[in-house]
């Protein structure tokens, strides 16, 4: 509840303020979770995974030579290959009962060596009308993770995870408050969609518009769910290799309508520039000033506010797809009227054009103080941004009521442990 959420001021910082916002400045602190510290008492930041075993080989990990390869392998005619990427990608099946081109006797064993079972569903929410639902997926080792699915008038889009948990220990965040468990294989990356696309396919996504008939699927991805895919690069980018590839041996989706999310990795963010897949491209910045962003984002100790636009205002030069920026929306932390005028003082100064700006209402995590700034603050930061030139879309929060919003992904299993 609103009042039970209120914002303690934690000592005011002497941030400049301009004098129409003399509002007090709260300081990124957690409560009800303790973020983990490293010796040089800042928050721990983990790129590397713990050790554990690996998830078993999937079609959806191999490229088409090594899928007909690894058939062949299995004693069996290359050919074979295609056919089960075409119930995989097309059909959305694993099911050796459905497959009836291959012949009976070699079905299971195909089944077996090519789609081993990746995510095992644990639980699903939806939302009362339907439009929206979240999975709660089990791996092969236990780790959970979630996707959300969320239908939209002219689009239907896939929040994905590509980390069970995230290291980057964002205090507004719920993923990085249990640290990083590990990264999520290819397969188990591509393995959301294609559950998604069987979901959809069975009739299970709501608010379809009557008398509407043609087959539906993802059309859209987004990297928002749980991790940070810029610190899983390589696996990331072979998922969306196979997500833009065409029918039968990918998704045959459009990589304009993938966006990968990043806290702000800059040297992976130069390299997803030169890829060859324009995907969208999203930065977290979520404070425009060093002094707030330092606390906000613990990686800004690696990479700084500057230095992040730099590699946006670069992706934007490579590709020409214009880039977003992510801005979380806190009461009293980060909505002040002169961070507005910063930061579109500080997209400006890097042309025009090249990238608008997301706001999203800060969604409530476990034990956090922090809540989603006043509506009319809200206005008057889109308003400042606007008024400077720069394009701004407030997000939706869809998915809150059912914890599937932005940053709200925890992935708890109260199911398992009861
Ligand atoms: N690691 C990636 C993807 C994370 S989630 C990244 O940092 O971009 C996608 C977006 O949700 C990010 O912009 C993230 O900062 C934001 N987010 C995290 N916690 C949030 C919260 N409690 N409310 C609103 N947005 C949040």
């Amino acid at each position: 509840m609103a009042g039970e959420r209120g914002i303690r001021n934690n000592g005011a910082s002497a941030t400049p303020r301009s004098t129409v916002d003399a509002r007090p400045q709260v300081r990124p602190t957690t409560e009800g979770w303790q973020q983990k510290m490293g010796p040089d008492g800042r928050p721990v930041l983990q790129f590397a995974e713990p050790k554990r075993g690996k998830p078993p080989v999937h079609l959806a990990d191999l490229t088409a030579e090594q899928r007909t390869a690894r058939v062949i392998e299995l004693g069996l005619p290359g050919f074979r290959a295609k056919q089960l990427s075409t119930h995989y990608f097309t059909h959305y099946t694993t099911d050796p009962a459905a497959m009836t081109d291959l012949p009976v006797a070699v079905r299971d064993e195909l089944v077996a060596g090519m789609l081993p079972p990746l995510l095992t569903e644990v639980r699903r929410l939806r939302t009362d009308n339907g439009d929206t639902i979240k999975f709660l997926w089990k791996l092969h080792d236990g780790a959970l993770v979630e996707s959300v699915l969320m239908r939209y008038p002219g689009r239907i889009t896939l929040c994905v995870s590509s980390q069970a948990g995230c290291g980057m220990n964002c205090p507004f965040c719920a993923t990085g408050q249990a640290g990083l468990t590990r990264n999520m294989s290819t397969a188990e990356i591509v393995d959301q969609v294609v559950q998604a696309n069987a979901a959809i396919a069975a009739g299970e996504l709501g608010g379809k518009k009557r008398g509407e008939t043609t087959p539906e699927r993802v059309s859209n991805i987004v990297f928002m769910g749980m991790g940070e895919p810029l610190a899983n690069y390589n696996r990331v980018m072979d998922a969306v290799r196979t997500m833009v590839e065409p029918q039968p041996n990918g998704l045959g989706m459009s990589a304009r309508h993938i966006t990968v999310s990043t806290v702000g990795l800059v040297p992976a963010i130069l390299k997803l520039a030169e890829e060859k897949v324009p995907v969208t491209f999203a930065l977290s910045l979520h404070a425009p000033d060093d002094q707030l962003r330092d606390e906000l984002i613990p990686v800004n100790s690696r990479w700084k506010v500057d230095e992040a636009l730099d590699a946006a205002r670069a992706y934007f030069d490579a590709t020409g797809r214009r880039v977003s920026i992510e801005y979380a929306l806190i009461k009293d932390m980060n909505d002040h009227a002169w961070r507005a005028d910063l930061l579109a003082q500080k997209l400006n100064e890097r042309g025009r054009g090249w990238v608008h700006v997301n706001p999203i209402p800060l969604n409530p995590t476990p034990g956090s103080i922090w809540t989603s700034s006043e509506p009319a603050v809200m206005r008057e930061f889109v308003r400042r941004l606007e008024d400077s030139g720069i394009p701004t879309t407030l997000r939706d929060t869809r998915g809150k009521e059912i914890d599937g919003a932005c940053g709200q992904l925890a992935a708890a299993d109260e199911t398992a442990t009861a």
